[in-house]
């Protein structure tokens, strides 16, 4: 289960690679700007071709990504912010999960959503869910190098850093 390079296993890069598109320097963000987000979803997989973001929904997309580095920073030790759990709740409130039952029995997470924006926040929780569920969630970090603020996968124990900046 523990990857050297910093990477989750299955369902968490989607997480890790959305967490990450927030440029620890003077580099582009890739979410900024609303046709970029969009690009960048679609490029991931996260949005159908031809579909877009509302203003609010591009905003409600930052604030997803914000609750979600914030959670990570405290995975890699930082101060646990009573905010930032009710954060993510709220955030990732958007994707409506529901519970399906299959007619073999099968239990699985899944949207009650049919609206892409959603859906998209969907996709993400349920990759939250099933890793909490796996046990990985909580090795997937923030790293706190400074200029960094890369998320990376580390199950050693107190691990702040990702492997580029690990001593
Ligand atoms: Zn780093």
């Amino acid at each position: 289960m523990a990857s050297g390079d910093g990477t989750a296993p299955a369902p968490l890069p989607l997480v890790q690679s959305f967490a990450s598109t927030l440029p620890a320097g003077p580099g582009a963000d890739p979410l900024a700007g609303r046709d970029d987000a969009v690009a960048w979803l679609r490029a991931a997989g996260l949005l159908p071709d031809g579909a877009g973001l509302t203003g609010s929904e591009h905003a409600a997309l930052l604030r997803l990504r914000a609750a979600i580095r914030d959670t990570l920073a405290t995975h890699a030790g930082a101060a646990t912010d009573p905010g930032t759990a009710a954060r993510l709740t709220k955030a990732l409130a958007d994707g409506r999960l529901v519970i399906t039952v299959e007619p073999g029995g099968t239990i699985r997470l899944a949207s009650a959503a049919r609206a892409v924006y959603p859906s998209l926040v969907a996709t993400l929780a349920v990759a939250i869910a099933d890793a909490a569920a796996a046990g990985t969630w909580p090795h997937l970090k923030l790293c706190t190098a400074p200029h960094c603020g890369q998320a990376f996968y580390g199950t050693t124990a107190g691990g702040r850093h990702c492997p580029a900046h690990a001593a």
